[in-house]
């Protein structure tokens, strides 16, 4: 049965300010799942704090509200305990590139099959719009008392200089071009990072639906083309390309796919080259209990261990 968008819709009452572009993105969301036709008991939505850590409540799909900062880590684990789900990280970018950087930039040099869509708003919305890590120096929101003295991060750059093997930027308000997005996000192996231009229409009123509007131009339209297949030389030259095309902010803003590379081993593929069986018994599908739910662990290894360490911190004493 083909599953249409409406499926993937909870019933959930959203509660995003009237005119947030984190309703752009979750219609994307929907329609992206719908044409993939998704299952939603094998598609999990994972995300931090922040209002787009409200996201995995409006999908009809396994979800985890995780910690601030923290929604790649559990990501990570959930695909690398079952590789056959689909996950997806939705976080803001105070709780991807603020608290949860570190974790930005790790899961880039794993390649791991996930992808993760940034709710670029350039505010802390949630908190009332204190200036946020894609904030540029020098521009006063109406909820800063001072222009921001901070200098801003360039999530496509760091993306790109962090091994990420699909990179992309998309823009809330053009629904049908994120939902291309999303779904060659989805379907690209590896991990997919796209920062999407977000309106917060209550905190951030220099970035709005009208600045975008003016600005925004799709590569693809000016013959851009992301694709490489991880031959060296190759990929340094379009490495190069992409972060100078992500220094392109002003009276024209890029959107699209900046960057793929599909020949890049994804973190599954090396697991198994480790562990051989890891593929066909990855740890959701081993048994870890009997019939009455009795764990079958022997428990004589974990006495050993415990006994060992007692010995061990009597020692240290
Ligand atoms: Fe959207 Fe901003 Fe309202 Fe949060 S505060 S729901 S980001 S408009
Ligand atoms: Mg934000």
């Amino acid at each position: 049965m083909v599953l249409k968008p409406s499926h993937y819709k909870s019933n959930v009452w959203i509660d995003w300010c009237p005119g947030c572009g984190d309703f752009g993105i979750t219609a994307a969301m929907y329609r992206a799942f719908s044409e993939l036709n998704l299952d939603p008991a094998k598609t999990v939505v994972v995300s931090g704090i922040g209002c787009s850590g409200k996201t995995p409540h409006f999908l009809n799909v396994n979800g985890v509200h995780t910690l601030h900062g923290r929604a790649i880590p559990f990501a990570v684990g959930i695909k690398l305990a079952n590789p056959e789900l689909t996950v997806v990280v939705n976080g803001g970018d105070g709780d991807l590139l603020g608290i949860g950087s570190g974790h930005f930039v790790a899961v880039g040099r794993r390649n791991i099959d996930i992808l993760i869509i940034l709710h670029n708003n350039g505010v802390y919305g949630l908190t009332k719009g204190q200036a946020s890590p894609t904030l540029s120096k020098g521009v006063l929101t109406k909820s800063l008392s001072k222009p921001n003295i901070q200098d801003a991060v360039n999530p496509i750059a760091l993306a790109l200089a962090s091994g990420y093997t699909f990179v992309a930027r998309g823009y809330s308000m053009l629904a049908e071009h994120l939902k291309n997005l999303i779904i060659a996000g989805i379907e690209h192996r590896g991990t997919a990072f796209i920062d999407v231009l977000q309106p917060c229409v209550t905190y951030n009123d220099i970035h709005t639906v009208e600045f975008y509007r003016k600005r925004v131009y799709n590569l693809e339209d000016e013959g851009w083309s992301p694709d490489v297949k991880g031959e060296e030389q190759e990929t340094n030259k379009k490495l190069l390309a992409a972060w100078e095309k992500s220094l392109e902010w002003g009276d024209r803003i890029p959107i699209g796919i900046f960057y793929r590379n599909t020949g890049i081993s994804t973190f599954e593929d090396r697991l198994s080259e480790e562990i051989p069986i890891y593929k066909i018994s990855p740890p959701s599908k081993q048994i870890i209990s009997d019939e009455k739910g009795r764990t079958l662990i022997d428990r004589e290894i974990f006495r050993k261990i415990f006994r060992d360490y007692i010995i061990i911190r009597k020692q240290e004493r």
